[in-house]
């Protein structure tokens, strides 16, 4: 039998291959793979959606700097920025966890402290879960579901041309923590005695290690009666998402690099590490913010909040998905994001 690398597909290479031989029973499965959470509908005004992510150690995080606290809250939160990216309410989860002898009891309450305090922040149940030994660290795999009402669903597709562009909170924080917390783990493996040096970034330490799911835009496009015609979280950086959405809409964009909200602790950190801050929020990933599209009419119900920028607008197909830089060239925009391959 033919033998094809993983990586050859890469992560959505393999998606689209296993998503193709999915055959559907219940007619109530709306909406399966292809989207941030899958939409079930139980013929009520409201649609179940559902979605998993695993976080396993050595990939997503690496003990020596993650408060076992803070991965809890992590692992919920990145569900939960599934849901909130249908425009959804989340409402329970399940646990799934991978252990190795090597964590003791005290350490999983540790974990644990994080993942109750991640639900009494989001009000979300914790209604099961499964555990299990692990021969290679720590895994976490957890399910949440929500709900959103059938006339405020969001996908990923439903992008039309002219439509604003827009980005909630901050873009490539997360990543450049993540280059911080690996810098001081270097230094400290060179030299134990060193302390970690991580005084004045807390902010983007803090994106990395202790993201939010945006459920609270969720909640304001309800007061202000805003429905995106599109929405996707920035799980692996503003390029991929984008291509996602332009994609799945079937058409082109165009986005304006000096309108990519980048906070000012990550342009320092950017170049203090020789990085172009726009490549980190492009390309960074793990921000959980929302990237989302709305009608040029709405522009006003979104144009004085200060948790959202609007940073381009929905083209022709043919336009392709462009990145207008702040030298007045357009570059296409490509995706990196993360190969786990
Ligand atoms: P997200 O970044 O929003 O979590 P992913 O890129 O992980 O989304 O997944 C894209 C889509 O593929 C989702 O609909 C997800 O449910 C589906 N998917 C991912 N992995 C698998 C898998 N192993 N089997 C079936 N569906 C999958
Ligand atoms: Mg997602």
């Amino acid at each position: 039998m033919q033998r094809t690398e993983l990586q050859s597909l890469g992560e959505f290479g393999l998606i689209k291959r296993l998503h193709q031989n999915v055959k559907i029973y219940h007619s109530g499965s709306a909406l399966g793979i292809g989207d941030d959470a899958a939409v079930i509908d139980h013929g009520t005004d409201q649609y179940q959606l559902m979605t998993t992510d695993m976080l396993l150690e050595g990939i997503h995080f690496d003990l020596s700097y993650y408060p076992l606290k803070h991965l809890g809250y992590k692992a919920v939160t990145v569900n939960l920025s599934d849901i909130a990216a249908m425009n959804g309410i989340p409402q329970q989860i399940t646990v799934g966890l991978g252990l190795s002898n090597r964590f003791s009891v005290e350490a999983v309450e540790e974990l644990y402290q994080g993942i109750y305090y991640a639900c009494e922040q989001y009000k979300v149940d914790l209604v099961g879960g499964d555990t299990t030994a692990s021969r290679s660290g720590l895994v976490i795999a957890i399910t949440a579901t929500g709900t959103v009402a059938k006339n405020r669903v969001a996908y990923r597709k439903n992008a039309q041309i002219n439509d604003i562009i827009c980005v909630s909170g901050d873009l490539g924080g997360a990543y450049l923590g993540l280059q911080v917390l690996e810098q001081e783990k270097q230094v400290f493996l060179a030299n134990p005695e060193m302390q970690p040096q991580l005084s004045g970034k807390d902010y983007i330490v803090g994106r990395q290690l202790r993201p939010e799911a945006r459920t609270d835009l969720v909640y304001e496009f309800i007061e202000q009666d805003l429905v995106p015609t599109a929405m996707i979280d920035v799980s692996d950086g503003l390029a991929s998402e984008l291509l996602h959405i332009c994609q799945q809409s079937q058409m082109g964009a165009v986005i304006f690099e000096d309108k990519i909200p980048i906070d000012a602790l990550s342009v320092e950190t950017a170049m203090d590490f020789n990085l172009n801050p726009t490549t980190c929020a492009l390309n960074g990933g793990e921000d959980y913010e929302l990237l989302f599209t709305i009608k040029p009419a709405d522009f006003n119900k979104i144009k004085n909040n200060p948790h959202i920028t609007p940073i381009g607008y929905i083209r022709e197909p043919s336009q392709g998905v462009m990145l207008h830089t702040r030298g007045d060239s357009q570059i296409p925009i490509t995706a990196q994001g993360w190969t786990h391959f």
